[in-house]
């Protein structure tokens, strides 16, 4: 045995170049060379990039490097002398390696309420349950043969997709394919997986999980871009072996600990199937006030901050954080002393669950006396209860889509009609309005496995019902069938023009006579129809002409009307609400429907949100649909409210010719008249000065 103490002076310590360089030196020689860190004993195999990375080496520490065989000399010669090279480095300018466990703040966007204290879980988009079991020692064994045959499959799969990628599409795009068997053979992973598995009694998926989430943290400690790619690869690599672990056919159990969802991007398929009783709190790097995932954070009460831009590959499972939803912030790993001063402020403000004062529900009276109904928006089952405890007139929007668990995983008849019974008998006697499957876009339902390169603008909604006309006339069945139980009404999803009304009536009129020719019990529906396109608006006298009601969705006319998607936070400063060439959509579509005699219910975030409702009820809105817990909010707005004042304001915006001339009057004008309701803090963020 052979062996020498040094310590690393390179600028960014051990990062992967150096690493990668130590490993080509070091399998040069059949000697084992080992690195062993002096202050805590870490060791590393020098042939392994992974087991490299995992020493987390920085400038300054202190190594031990050892070498066991028949050419051990000249080996750590070899070795030492790269050292003394500094690895052959390109010497750059000076700059500080980021520090392991620094406090990290991130700004984004607080889309609900609330500040919470816990542990961060990372989530890939697509990654379902994963969970911690504890494992009998007798089932070790067996717990990790079941990561080896993960392992194995996982192989099996990459040789098959690197061959068909060299033939495809050269051997020059093949490469990354070899970079990930790489990682999957590399010992250091398979064998730290299995190790913790015996060591922490856990099950494969956690401990695949904790074992890629600490060697991702490595990578992205590194301040060098090349090795983030790296870093992806690697997270590619552990979602392949989870995914083939989990395809086993086991049952998962819940979540057993309180955790904050990290991720990149949430969809709602990902958040329906998470066990929320022990969620309590999200953080993602995408979206904004009006994606899917925000107004579920805020249905279910849970406290979130979005567009947190690169945060996600900054954390690791298990690490501490704080997610400040009313600052919109998060801190990452955060020091003991900010521990205590959001320990204090955390348990004095999670989120603010509002319920309604006891008997009061049903439609809320305006200081002129305009009576406005209150609806709730639900998306999942679990929100059923909150119809009652906030006081909604009955469901304005059941996001129906939300059913559906997983992509690709359809419900059926039955299944539905359950659920649409269950919903029926929850809203009362005001009854509820079913939205037709909204899937695609941004919802995370698509139903192939091909993406689309512009699913806002592609086979969403009632594109998708009536290229998919069995899944739209299965729903639509169990609808009229549900529709025997209480008041039931059926909306159409982003609707261009009449041409979508009548291909989508015709279906529904197909089905009522089969039901009836079948002789299964179900009820007539009013069908109404969902404008939230520009295309909508501008025909709205037409479709009103075929339609019972409207519904407007404020979320899609933004993003439609302004070409801004809704959950890029790129782009989010284009996201104008109050664009006065929204307020003239809404303002018209109101307009058609009393001309015409029809209701409209406004149901997007707009209606959720106390100075935008002033300036909906300004331009004529009598009926909104909201998440439930907003409805006490506004109901005490409204009810401090006069139309007049309000009708005044709005026509006032709706002369405007930039949003920013509207966000002025609302702040200037609001405050003045209504001081008690809309102080600086209680506008929304968009508007805050
Ligand atoms: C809307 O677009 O405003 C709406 C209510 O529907 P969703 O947010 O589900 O698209
Ligand atoms: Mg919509």
């Amino acid at each position: 045995m052979s062996e020498r103490t040094l310590r690393v002076t390179g600028r960014l310590g051990l990062h992967a170049r150096a690493a990668a360089n130590l490993v080509r030196v070091a399998n040069q020689f059949q000697s084992t060379v080992t690195l062993h860190r002096l202050d805590n004993s870490v060791e590393a195999d020098a042939k392994s990039i992974l087991s490299i990375l995992m020493l987390a080496a920085s400038r300054g520490t202190n190594l031990r490097i050892v070498a066991v065989g028949i050419d051990e000399v000249t080996a750590l010669d070899a070795v030492c002398d790269l050292f003394a090279r500094n690895f052959d480095e390109p010497q750059i300018g000076e700059r500080q390696p980021i520090a392991v466990q620094e406090e990290l703040r991130c700004k984004g966007l607080g889309v609900s309420e609330g500040i919470v204290l816990g542990r961060v879980l990372r989530l890939q988009d697509g990654t379902r349950d994963v969970y911690r079991a504890e494992i009998d020692g007798a089932d070790l064994e067996r717990e990790r043969r079941r990561f080896r045959a993960a392992v194995r499959l996982s192989r099996r799969q990459l040789e098959t997709i690197k061959e068909r990628a060299e033939k495809e599409l050269g051997r020059g795009h093949a490469y990354i394919f070899d970079a990930h068997l790489l990682f999957l053979e590399d010992a250091k992973l398979t064998r730290d997986v299995e190790d913790y598995i015996v060591k922490e009694r856990a099950n494969a998926e956690w401990a695949a999980k904790v074992v890629g989430d600490r060697l991702l943290s490595i990578y992205m400690q590194i301040n060098d871009e090349y090795l983030r790619e790296r870093g992806s690869d690697i997270e590619d690599v552990i979602q392949r072996l989870l995914a083939n672990l989990t395809g086993e056919g086991r049952s998962h159990p819940k979540l057993s600990e309180d955790a904050v969802i990290v991720a990149q991007d949430l969809l709602p398929s990902t958040i329906a199937e998470l066990d929320l009783n022990h969620v309590r709190a999200i953080a993602t790097d995408s979206g904004g006030w009006t994606s899917h995932m925000s107004i579920i954070a805020r249905g279910l009460g849970l406290t979130a901050v979005v567009g947190l831009r690169d945060f996600y590959y900054r954390t690791r499972t298990g690490d501490q954080i704080i997610v400040d939803a009313q600052r919109g912030e998060v801190i990452l790993n955060p020091l003991a002393a900010t521990v205590e001063r959001y320990e204090f402020t955390a348990q004095t403000s999670s989120p603010t669950v509002t319920v309604a004062p006891q008997g009061v529900s049903g439609p809320v009276t305006t200081k002129n006396g305009i009576e406005i109904a209150l609806r709730a928006n639900v998306e999942l089952p679990t929100e059923f209860e909150a119809i009652r405890r906030f006081g909604a007139c009955g469901v304005g929007l059941f996001r129906s889509e939300f059913l559906l668990s997983r992509p690709g995983l359809l419900l059926s008849e039955d299944e539905q009609f359950g659920s649409y019974r269950a919903l029926a008998e929850a809203a009362g006697p005001e009854g509820a309005v079913i939205r037709l499957f909204d899937l695609g876009g941004e919802t995370g339902y698509e139903l192939s496995d091909r993406p689309e390169r512009n699913p806002a603008l592609g086979l969403r909604a009632i594109r998708f019902g009536l290229k998919n006309a069995k899944v739209m006339r299965s729903q639509v069945r169990a609808i009229l069938r549900a529709a025997k139980f209480g008041n039931l009404r059926l909306v159409i999803p982003m609707v261009a023009d009449v041409a979508d009304i009548r291909r989508a009536k015709k279906i529904i009129a197909e089905e009522l006579a089969s039901l009836s020719n079948e002789g299964v019990e179900h009820a007539q529906v009013n069908i109404g129809a969902m404008i939230e396109i520009p295309s909508a608006v501008l025909t709205a006298d037409k479709i009103a002409a075929e339609v019972d009601f409207f519904e407007l969705g404020t979320n899609d006319l933004v993003q439609y009307t302004l070409a801004v998607d809704r959950g890029n936070d790129h782009v989010s400063e284009w996201f104008r609400t109050l664009h006065p060439a929204v307020l003239f959509g809404i303002n018209r579509t109101l307009q058609v429907a009393l001309d015409s005699g029809i209701p409209t219910i406004v149901c997007g975030e707009m209606a959720s949100t106390p100075a935008y409702v002033v300036l909906l009820v300004g331009m004529g809105a009598v009926d909104l649909s909201m998440t439930p817990a907003a409805i006490p909010r506004v109901r005490s707005t409204l009810a401090q409210i006069d139309t007049a004042e309000a009708e005044v304001l709005a026509k006032r915006c709706l002369q405007c010719a930039i949003a920013d001339e509207v966000e002025d009057i609302v702040r200037t004008e609001f405050r003045i008249r209504w001081p008690q309701l809309f102080p600086p803090k209680a506008l929304p963020a968009q508007l805050a000065d």
